[in-house]
Protein backbone atom coordinates (compact mmCIF):
# COMPACT_ATOMS: atom_id res chain seq x y z
CA UNK A 1 0.00 0.00 0.00
CA UNK A 2 1.49 3.39 -0.99
CA UNK A 3 0.73 6.24 1.33
CA UNK A 4 0.22 9.61 0.49
CA UNK A 5 1.93 12.57 2.47
CA UNK A 6 1.11 16.22 1.68
CA UNK A 7 3.13 19.16 4.09
CA UNK A 8 6.42 18.71 4.69
CA UNK A 9 7.46 21.29 7.39
CA UNK A 10 9.05 21.54 10.61
CA UNK A 11 6.54 18.43 12.20
CA UNK A 12 5.84 16.53 8.26
CA UNK A 13 9.34 16.29 7.12
CA UNK A 14 9.96 13.82 10.45
CA UNK A 15 6.70 12.37 10.33
CA UNK A 16 7.34 11.10 6.81
CA UNK A 17 10.48 10.03 6.99
CA UNK A 18 9.50 7.60 10.30
CA UNK A 19 7.23 6.52 8.00
CA UNK A 20 9.93 5.51 5.69
CA UNK A 21 12.22 4.29 8.19
CA UNK A 22 8.99 1.89 9.59
CA UNK A 23 9.02 0.45 5.93
CA UNK A 24 6.01 2.35 4.45
CA UNK A 25 6.20 3.45 0.98
CA UNK A 26 5.34 6.78 0.34
CA UNK A 27 4.29 9.44 -2.80
CA UNK A 28 4.50 12.99 -1.22
CA UNK A 29 4.04 16.90 -2.30
CA UNK A 30 4.68 20.17 -0.52
CA UNK A 31 4.79 23.51 -2.96
CA UNK A 32 8.44 23.71 -1.30
CA UNK A 33 10.38 22.28 -4.22
CA UNK A 34 13.44 21.75 -1.37
CA UNK A 35 11.43 19.93 1.30
CA UNK A 36 10.08 17.22 -1.65
CA UNK A 37 13.60 16.47 -2.51
CA UNK A 38 14.81 15.80 0.84
CA UNK A 39 12.33 13.13 0.94
CA UNK A 40 13.06 11.62 -2.82
CA UNK A 41 16.90 11.67 -1.13
CA UNK A 42 15.16 9.28 1.64
CA UNK A 43 13.33 6.75 -0.59
CA UNK A 44 9.78 8.60 -1.18
CA UNK A 45 8.15 8.95 -4.83
CA UNK A 46 7.72 12.79 -5.53
CA UNK A 47 4.02 13.80 -6.79
CA UNK A 48 3.83 17.58 -8.58
CA UNK A 49 0.65 18.07 -7.21
CA UNK A 50 -2.20 16.65 -4.30
CA UNK A 51 -3.95 15.15 -7.37
CA UNK A 52 -1.02 13.04 -8.23
CA UNK A 53 -0.53 11.99 -4.97
CA UNK A 54 -4.53 10.94 -4.76
CA UNK A 55 -4.42 9.04 -7.85
CA UNK A 56 -1.50 6.60 -6.43
CA UNK A 57 -2.77 6.27 -2.70
CA UNK A 58 -5.69 5.13 -1.10
CA UNK A 59 -4.21 6.56 3.06
CA UNK A 60 -3.37 10.45 2.37
CA UNK A 61 -2.05 12.01 5.39
CA UNK A 62 -2.05 16.28 5.11
CA UNK A 63 0.33 18.43 8.21
CA UNK A 64 -0.24 21.77 6.83
CA UNK A 65 -0.71 24.91 8.62
CA UNK A 66 -4.04 25.93 9.06
CA UNK A 67 -7.66 25.71 7.52
CA UNK A 68 -7.70 27.64 4.31
CA UNK A 69 -4.16 24.93 3.13
CA UNK A 70 -6.25 22.28 3.82
CA UNK A 71 -9.14 23.58 1.98
CA UNK A 72 -6.41 24.16 -1.20
CA UNK A 73 -5.10 20.82 -0.99
CA UNK A 74 -8.34 18.72 -0.92
CA UNK A 75 -10.65 20.93 -2.92
CA UNK A 76 -8.36 23.61 -5.09
CA UNK A 77 -7.70 22.83 -8.72
CA UNK A 78 -5.36 19.88 -8.80
CA UNK A 79 -6.38 18.83 -5.02
CA UNK A 80 -6.92 15.87 -3.58
CA UNK A 81 -10.47 15.78 -4.80
CA UNK A 82 -10.09 15.76 -8.12
CA UNK A 83 -7.61 12.17 -7.97
CA UNK A 84 -9.25 10.00 -5.32
CA UNK A 85 -10.92 7.01 -5.72
CA UNK A 86 -13.98 5.92 -3.70
CA UNK A 87 -13.02 3.98 -0.47
CA UNK A 88 -9.60 6.45 -0.08
CA UNK A 89 -9.32 7.60 3.24
CA UNK A 90 -7.84 11.15 4.64
CA UNK A 91 -6.23 11.69 7.56
CA UNK A 92 -5.93 15.33 8.29
CA UNK A 93 -2.93 15.81 11.01
CA UNK A 94 -3.15 19.70 11.06
CA UNK A 95 -4.08 21.69 13.89
CA UNK A 96 -7.18 23.65 11.96
CA UNK A 97 -10.64 24.94 12.98
CA UNK A 98 -12.97 21.90 13.85
CA UNK A 99 -15.50 23.43 11.89
CA UNK A 100 -13.40 23.06 8.83
CA UNK A 101 -12.76 19.28 9.36
CA UNK A 102 -16.25 18.92 9.27
CA UNK A 103 -17.00 20.95 6.00
CA UNK A 104 -14.28 18.81 4.57
CA UNK A 105 -15.59 15.41 5.67
CA UNK A 106 -18.55 16.29 3.88
CA UNK A 107 -16.54 17.10 0.47
CA UNK A 108 -14.71 13.71 0.90
CA UNK A 109 -17.76 11.57 1.71
CA UNK A 110 -19.44 13.26 -1.62
CA UNK A 111 -16.48 11.38 -3.81
CA UNK A 112 -17.13 7.93 -1.82
CA UNK A 113 -13.99 8.66 0.72
CA UNK A 114 -13.65 8.99 4.50
CA UNK A 115 -11.68 11.42 6.70
CA UNK A 116 -10.45 11.56 10.25
CA UNK A 117 -8.90 14.83 11.80
CA UNK A 118 -5.99 14.01 13.59
CA UNK A 119 -3.80 16.75 14.84
CA UNK A 120 -0.85 16.26 17.20
CA UNK A 121 0.72 17.27 20.09
CA UNK A 122 4.33 17.13 21.08
CA UNK A 123 6.50 19.29 19.01
CA UNK A 124 9.43 19.12 16.77
CA UNK A 125 11.29 16.41 19.67
CA UNK A 126 8.44 14.35 19.75
CA UNK A 127 8.13 13.92 15.69
CA UNK A 128 11.47 12.96 15.40
CA UNK A 129 11.31 10.76 18.03
CA UNK A 130 7.87 9.49 16.56
CA UNK A 131 6.75 9.68 20.17
CA UNK A 132 3.41 12.12 19.16
CA UNK A 133 0.41 12.25 20.82
CA UNK A 134 -2.53 12.07 18.27
CA UNK A 135 -6.01 13.48 18.98
CA UNK A 136 -8.28 11.88 16.36
CA UNK A 137 -12.32 12.76 15.36
CA UNK A 138 -13.99 10.23 12.85
CA UNK A 139 -15.67 7.39 12.14
CA UNK A 140 -14.46 4.06 14.50
CA UNK A 141 -13.62 2.20 11.55
CA UNK A 142 -11.47 5.14 9.86
CA UNK A 143 -9.45 5.45 12.93
CA UNK A 144 -9.23 1.65 13.23
CA UNK A 145 -8.14 1.88 9.85
CA UNK A 146 -5.45 4.64 10.19
CA UNK A 147 -4.02 3.81 13.65
CA UNK A 148 -1.31 1.49 12.17
CA UNK A 149 0.24 4.21 10.55
CA UNK A 150 -0.13 6.50 13.33
CA UNK A 151 1.58 4.56 15.82
CA UNK A 152 4.51 4.64 13.91
CA UNK A 153 4.77 8.41 14.39
CA UNK A 154 3.53 8.31 17.86
CA UNK A 155 3.11 7.01 21.07
CA UNK A 156 -0.30 7.64 21.81
CA UNK A 157 -2.96 7.39 19.51
CA UNK A 158 -6.91 8.14 20.81
CA UNK A 159 -10.14 8.27 19.41
CA UNK A 160 -12.21 11.45 20.85
CA UNK A 161 -15.92 11.41 19.32
CA UNK A 162 -16.91 12.17 15.67
CA UNK A 163 -15.23 14.58 12.91
CA UNK A 164 -13.81 17.76 14.27
CA UNK A 165 -13.52 16.57 17.83
CA UNK A 166 -9.48 15.81 17.49
CA UNK A 167 -9.21 19.84 16.32
CA UNK A 168 -11.49 20.39 19.43
CA UNK A 169 -9.42 18.74 21.89
CA UNK A 170 -6.21 20.23 20.43
CA UNK A 171 -7.76 23.55 20.83
CA UNK A 172 -7.85 22.37 24.67
CA UNK A 173 -4.20 21.18 24.83
CA UNK A 174 -3.53 25.11 22.86
CA UNK A 175 -5.00 26.90 25.72
CA UNK A 176 -3.04 24.84 28.35
CA UNK A 177 0.16 25.22 27.07
CA UNK A 178 -0.13 29.17 26.10
CA UNK A 179 -1.66 29.37 29.19
CA UNK A 180 1.57 27.14 31.12
CA UNK A 181 4.03 29.12 29.33
CA UNK A 182 2.94 32.64 30.30
CA UNK A 183 2.96 31.61 33.44
CA UNK A 184 6.73 30.32 33.13
CA UNK A 185 7.10 33.11 31.81
CA UNK A 186 5.63 35.57 34.40
CA UNK A 187 7.36 33.28 37.12
CA UNK A 188 10.98 33.14 36.03
CA UNK A 189 10.90 37.29 35.00
CA UNK A 190 9.74 37.79 38.82
CA UNK A 191 12.50 35.67 39.74
CA UNK A 192 15.00 37.62 37.62
CA UNK A 193 13.67 40.86 38.65
CA UNK A 194 14.24 40.42 42.30
CA UNK A 195 17.86 39.25 41.89
CA UNK A 196 17.20 35.47 41.98
CA UNK A 197 18.47 33.20 39.59
CA UNK A 198 15.72 31.94 37.16
CA UNK A 199 17.96 28.90 36.31
CA UNK A 200 17.97 27.92 39.84
CA UNK A 201 14.02 28.57 40.54
CA UNK A 202 13.83 26.38 37.41
CA UNK A 203 15.83 23.15 38.82
CA UNK A 204 14.71 24.14 42.12
CA UNK A 205 10.42 23.67 40.95
CA UNK A 206 10.83 21.23 38.39
CA UNK A 207 10.43 17.86 40.86
CA UNK A 208 7.40 19.46 42.37
CA UNK A 209 4.01 20.39 41.58
CA UNK A 210 5.10 23.03 39.20
CA UNK A 211 6.95 20.57 37.26
CA UNK A 212 5.52 20.07 33.68
CA UNK A 213 6.00 19.06 30.26
CA UNK A 214 6.22 22.54 28.85
CA UNK A 215 8.30 23.74 31.80
CA UNK A 216 11.11 21.31 30.77
CA UNK A 217 11.05 22.18 27.11
CA UNK A 218 10.54 25.73 27.26
CA UNK A 219 12.04 26.79 30.24
CA UNK A 220 15.69 25.77 28.98
CA UNK A 221 15.23 27.46 25.59
CA UNK A 222 13.89 30.77 27.57
CA UNK A 223 17.36 30.42 29.76
CA UNK A 224 19.55 30.03 26.67
CA UNK A 225 18.04 32.44 24.34
CA UNK A 226 17.49 30.02 22.10
CA UNK A 227 13.64 30.94 19.80
CA UNK A 228 14.26 28.76 17.10
CA UNK A 229 11.19 27.14 16.15
CA UNK A 230 9.65 24.60 17.18
CA UNK A 231 6.58 25.85 17.26
CA UNK A 232 6.13 29.59 15.46
CA UNK A 233 4.15 32.32 17.92
CA UNK A 234 2.33 32.75 14.42
CA UNK A 235 0.94 29.12 14.86
CA UNK A 236 -0.21 29.08 18.70
CA UNK A 237 -2.06 32.59 17.52
CA UNK A 238 -3.79 30.55 14.94
CA UNK A 239 -4.76 28.10 17.46
CA UNK A 240 -5.87 30.66 20.14
CA UNK A 241 -7.88 32.23 17.54
CA UNK A 242 -9.84 28.87 16.57
CA UNK A 243 -10.48 28.61 20.34
CA UNK A 244 -11.54 31.76 20.42
CA UNK A 245 -14.26 31.19 17.82
CA UNK A 246 -15.19 27.61 18.84
CA UNK A 247 -15.94 29.27 22.49
CA UNK A 248 -17.87 31.91 20.56
CA UNK A 249 -20.06 29.51 18.82
CA UNK A 250 -20.74 28.04 22.34
CA UNK A 251 -21.56 31.36 24.26
CA UNK A 252 -18.42 31.28 26.48
CA UNK A 253 -15.91 33.04 27.36
CA UNK A 254 -12.41 32.50 27.11
CA UNK A 255 -10.86 34.65 29.77
CA UNK A 256 -6.99 33.19 30.01
CA UNK A 257 -6.90 32.27 26.64
CA UNK A 258 -7.94 35.85 25.62
CA UNK A 259 -4.88 37.51 27.74
CA UNK A 260 -1.95 35.33 26.38
CA UNK A 261 -3.49 35.74 22.67
CA UNK A 262 -3.05 39.53 23.17
CA UNK A 263 0.32 39.20 24.39
CA UNK A 264 1.33 37.03 21.55
CA UNK A 265 -0.41 39.37 18.98
CA UNK A 266 1.93 42.24 20.57
CA UNK A 267 5.11 39.95 20.35
CA UNK A 268 3.45 39.77 16.28
CA UNK A 269 3.52 43.69 16.09
CA UNK A 270 7.31 43.71 17.18
CA UNK A 271 7.49 41.26 14.10
CA UNK A 272 8.85 38.44 16.38
CA UNK A 273 5.87 36.13 14.99
CA UNK A 274 8.01 33.50 13.33
CA UNK A 275 10.16 32.82 17.14
CA UNK A 276 9.36 29.68 19.02
CA UNK A 277 6.54 30.19 21.28
CA UNK A 278 8.84 29.79 24.15
CA UNK A 279 9.64 34.10 23.18
CA UNK A 280 6.47 34.70 24.78
CA UNK A 281 8.96 35.13 28.03
CA UNK A 282 9.92 38.50 25.93
CA UNK A 283 6.65 40.27 26.42
CA UNK A 284 7.76 40.09 30.44
CA UNK A 285 10.82 40.97 29.75
CA UNK A 286 9.52 44.08 28.34
CA UNK A 287 7.27 44.55 31.03
CA UNK A 288 9.73 44.57 33.86
CA UNK A 289 13.04 45.88 31.74
CA UNK A 290 15.04 42.51 32.67
CA UNK A 291 16.70 39.50 30.95
CA UNK A 292 15.68 35.93 32.15
CA UNK A 293 18.94 34.22 31.96
CA UNK A 294 21.26 32.26 34.45
CA UNK A 295 22.43 34.83 37.19
P1 LIG B 1 5.29 24.37 8.73
O1 LIG B 1 4.85 25.71 8.26
O2 LIG B 1 6.71 24.14 9.13
O3 LIG B 1 4.92 23.25 7.63
C1 LIG B 1 3.80 23.33 6.78
C2 LIG B 1 4.19 22.78 5.42
O4 LIG B 1 3.04 22.84 4.57
C3 LIG B 1 5.29 23.61 4.73
O5 LIG B 1 6.32 22.76 4.27
C4 LIG B 1 4.55 24.29 3.58
O6 LIG B 1 5.37 24.51 2.44
C5 LIG B 1 3.46 23.27 3.30
N1 LIG B 1 2.34 23.84 2.57
C6 LIG B 1 1.66 25.00 2.82
N2 LIG B 1 0.67 25.15 1.91
C7 LIG B 1 0.72 24.07 1.09
C8 LIG B 1 -0.04 23.66 -0.03
N3 LIG B 1 -1.05 24.41 -0.51
N4 LIG B 1 0.28 22.49 -0.62
C9 LIG B 1 1.30 21.72 -0.16
N5 LIG B 1 2.06 22.06 0.90
C10 LIG B 1 1.77 23.23 1.51
O7 LIG B 1 4.30 24.02 9.94
P2 LIG B 1 4.52 22.87 11.05
O8 LIG B 1 5.18 23.48 12.24
O9 LIG B 1 5.04 21.64 10.41
O10 LIG B 1 2.98 22.66 11.49
C11 LIG B 1 2.05 21.94 10.70
C12 LIG B 1 0.75 21.79 11.50
O11 LIG B 1 1.03 21.07 12.70
C13 LIG B 1 0.14 23.14 11.93
O12 LIG B 1 -1.25 23.06 11.88
C14 LIG B 1 0.63 23.29 13.35
O13 LIG B 1 -0.24 24.12 14.12
C15 LIG B 1 0.65 21.85 13.82
N6 LIG B 1 1.59 21.53 14.90
C16 LIG B 1 2.85 22.05 14.90
C17 LIG B 1 3.72 21.74 15.96
C18 LIG B 1 5.12 22.32 16.03
O14 LIG B 1 5.73 22.24 17.11
N7 LIG B 1 5.66 22.88 14.95
C19 LIG B 1 3.28 20.93 17.01
C20 LIG B 1 2.01 20.37 16.96
C21 LIG B 1 1.17 20.69 15.90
Amino acid sequence: MKIGFIGLGIMGKPMALNLIKAGCSLCVYDIVPAAVQALQEAGAQAADSPRVVAECCDLILTMLPNSPHVKEVLLGQNGVLEGMRPGTLIVDMSSIDPTASVELEKEVAKKGGDMLDAPVSGGEPKAIDATLSFMCGGKPEAFERAKPILEKMGASVVLVGGIGSGNMAKLANQIMVASNIAAVSEALTLAAKAGVSPDSVYRAVRGGLAGSTVLDAKAPMMLQRNFAPGFRIELHIKDLTNAMNAAQAVSMELPLTELVLGMMKHLREEGKEKLDHSALVQYYEELGNVEVKPL
